[in-house]
C-alpha cells in the first residue's frame, strides 16, 4: 500500500490516525480541521481524519480539471486504463484483510460481509477492466455513400462522485471503477461517517498507477465538502447515492449548471411470499432480507408481504429466529448482526418505531436497544404486523432492523401491495409456480425483482431505481454508459455546394 494507505492501516491497531488524508493533485494533504472517526461496537475514537474546507473543494476540482483538459488519461489506450483497473482489483485482493477489518472498525458492520464486500468490490474492478477494452463506437448509415457517419463515446469529464456510510468502499467503487474505464477525472467524497476505506481505495488507485490529478480525494460535511462540489462550475457529473432530501437537493442545485445527475436513493422493498412458496428457503431470505447489516441497506426487504394462509405460521417462525439472532461486535465471529452505524442513525431508528407503534401496528418482538447501558449502538431485530400502506412505517425508509408484515389474499393484492409505495428499488417474490412469479416480477415497478432469493446483484447487471429511488443506473454497461457522451462525426468525403441561397 502507498504511504498514506499504510499508515492509516497501521495507526488503526493503536495510535490515532495522522492527518494527511486528503488527496489532491496526486499529493496526500492535510487539512485545517480534523474529523474523530467512532467505531459504531462501543462508540470509541479509533482515528482522525482531515475535514476539508472550501478552498479544499476548489483545490480538488481544480486538479481534477487540470488533469482531464490535459488529456493525459482519457488519451490512454483502453488497454493501459483496463490495466490500471485490473491491478487495482489485484490490489484489493492482496490487501484482503486488512480493508475489511477497517471497514468493519468503521462501520460495525461484520467482518464476513466486509470480506464479501472486498470480494464484489474486487469483481466490479475486473468487470470495468473487461468493459474499458471495448470499441466505444460504431457506423451509422447516413443514407449517402459520401458520407462516413461514426458515433463515437467520450468521457463526460470532471465527476464528483459521493457515497454514503453503508456500503463505503462497495458504493464508491460501483463510481469510480467506470469513470476510470471511461476515461473521466474525479473527486471521490466518501460518507463523513465512514471515510475510512476510501482513503485506502485511493492509495490502492495510486498504487496502480493512476496518473496524478485523475482521482482525488475530499473528506469532510456534506454541508460543505458535498455541496460545494455540486455547485462547480468545472464539475461535470455528480454520481450520488444516499437518502432521498439529499438527492433531491442536489438535484436542485445540479439545475443551476446543468450538470448530469445520477442518483442511486432508499427503497422500501417489498418480500412477498406466496403460499406455495419453499418455506424453508423463503424464511431464511426473509431473516438475511431484512436483518442482514442491521437492515442498513438500501434493498432491505423491510416490507415483508406474507398471503393469509401462511402468515400466521411464517410470522411466528420468523420472531423466533429474530429472537435468537446474535448481536454484538463486528470483529466478533460470533456475531451475526452488528451495530447501528451511530448514536444519531439509532435515535432515528427508535424514533421511527416509537411511530410504528403510535399509527397502531403490533410489536411481536425487539423495539429495543441490545441493553440500556450499552455503549455501542446496538437494537434488537424487530418485527411489526398488523401493517397497512397508510403507515409511515411501512412507507418511509428506517434503515435499521425493523420489518414490517402485510397480507394479502389474491396475487392482485399482492403486486398492488408491491407496488404500493414511492420507492421502486428492489422487491422480491416466492413461489413455486414459475408463471405466477414471472407474472408478479413483470408487474412490480422496481429496478431489481430477485424470484426466490433476496439480495444478490452482479456486477454486469444494472443496478438502480424506478421512481423515487433514483436515476439512471450502475453497474453493467449502463454503468459506464453514464460515464460517456455520445458524440455524432459526420464527414462528407465529397463536399459540393448545395445553393440553397440563390445569392
Ligand atoms: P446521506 O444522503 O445522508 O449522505 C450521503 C452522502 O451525501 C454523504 O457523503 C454526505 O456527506 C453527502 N451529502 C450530504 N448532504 C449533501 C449535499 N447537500 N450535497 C452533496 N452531498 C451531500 O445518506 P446516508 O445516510 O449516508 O446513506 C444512507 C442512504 O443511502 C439510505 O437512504 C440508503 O437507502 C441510500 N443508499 C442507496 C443505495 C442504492 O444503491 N440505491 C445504496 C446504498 C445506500
Amino acid at each position: 500500500m502507498s504511504s498514506a494507505a499504510t499508515q492509516l492501516a497501521v495507526s488503526l491497531d493503536g495510535t490515532p490516525t495522522v492527518p494527511g488524508t486528503l488527496y489532491i493533485g496526486g499529493q496526500w494533504r492535510s487539512a485545517s480541521g480534523h474529523r474523530a472517526v467512532l467505531n459504531p461496537a462501543d462508540a470509541r475514537e479509533i482515528g482522525q481524519v482531515d475535514e476539508a474546507s472550501a478552498a479544499d473543494v476548489e483545490a480538488a476540482v481544480a486538479a481534477a480539471r487540470a488533469a482531464f483538459d490535459a488529456g493525459e488519461w482519457s488519451s490512454t489506450s483502453p488497454a493501459e486504463r483496463s490495466a490500471i483497473l485490473g491491478r487495482v482489483a489485484d490490489l484489493l485482493q492482496a490487501n484482503r484483510a486488512q480493508i475489511a477489518r477497517i471497514e468493519t472498525l468503521d462501520t460495525g458492520k461484520t467482518l464476513r460481509e466486509s470480506e464479501i464486500d472486498v470480494d464484489d468490490v474486487t469483481s466490479v474492478f475486473r468487470y470495468y477492466a473487461a468493459l474499458a477494452l471495448g470499441e466505444p463506437g460504431r457506423l451509422v448509415d447516413a443514407g449517402n455513400p459520401a458520407v462516413i457517419s461514426r458515433v463515437v463515446y467520450e468521457p463526460v469529464g470532471v465527476c464528483a462522485l459521493i457515497g454514503p456510510w453503508n456500503y463505503p468502499l462497495l458504493q464508491i467503487s460501483w463510481k469510480i471503477a467506470p469513470a476510470l474505464a471511461a476515461g473521466c477525472t474525479a473527486v471521490l467524497k466518501p460518507s463523513e461517517v465512514t471515510p475510512l476505506t476510501t482513503i485506502v481505495l485511493v492509495g490502492l488507485l495510486e498504487d496502480a498507477g493512476v496518473p496524478a490529478g485523475v482521482v482525488n480525494l475530499l473528506l469532510g460535511s456534506g454541508a460543505v465538502a458535498g455541496a460545494g462540489l455540486v455547485e462547480s462550475e468545472d464539475v461535470d457529473l455528480v454520481s450520488f447515492t444516499g437518502g432521498l432530501n439529499t438527492g433531491r437537493s442536489i438535484m436542485r442545485t445540479a439545475a443551476d449548471t446543468v450538470k448530469k445527475v445520477a442518483l442511486e436513493l432508499g427503497g422500501k422493498n417489498p418480500h412477498i411470499v406466496f403460499a406455495d412458496a419453499d418455506r424453508e428457503a423463503a424464511l431464511d431470505a426473509a431473516l438475511t432480507g431484512v436483518f442482514l447489516h442491521a437492515g442498513q441497506v438500501c434493498s432491505a426487504g423491510t416490507r415483508l408481504i406474507l398471503e393469509d394462509s401462511i402468515h400466521d405460521d411464517f410470522v411466528a417462525e420468523l420472531v423466533r429466529r429474530a429472537e435468537l439472532i446474535r448481536i454484538g461486535d463486528g470483529l466478533s465471529e460470533e456475531t451475526e448482526m452488528p451495530p447501528l452505524v451511530s448514536a444519531q442513525h439509532l435515535a432515528k431508528v427508535e424514533d421511527h418505531v416509537r411511530i410504528g407503534l403510535e399509527e397502531g401496528a403490533k410489536l411481536l418482538t425487539g423495539g429495543a436497544r441490545l441493553s440500556d447501558d450499552q455503549t455501542g449502538y446496538f437494537y434488537r431485530p424487530t418485527v411489526f404486523v398488523n401493517c397497512t400502506g397508510v403507515m409511515r412505517i411501512v412507507q418511509e425508509e428506517t434503515f435499521g432492523p425493523i420489518v414490517t408484515v402485510e397480507r394479502f389474499s389474491s396475487e392482485d393484492e399482492a403486486v398492488r401491495l408491491g407496488n404500493d409505495t414511492r420507492y421502486g428499488l428492489a422487491g422480491g417474490v416466492w413461489t413455486s409456480d414459475r408463471g405466477k412469479a414471472h407474472r408478479v416480477s413483470r408487474r412490480l415497478r422496481h429496478g431489481t425483482i430477485w424470484i426466490n432469493d433476496f439480495g444478490p446483484y452482479l456486477p454486469q447487471a444494472e443496478w438502480g431505481g424506478f421512481k423515487l429511488s433514483g436515476t439512471g443506473r450502475e453497474l453493467g454497461p449502463s454503468g459506464l454508459a453514464e460515464y460517456r457522451e455520445a458524440k455524432h462525426v459526420y464527414e462528407n468525403t465529397e463536399p459540393a455546394a448545395q445553393h440553397w441561397f440563390s445569392g
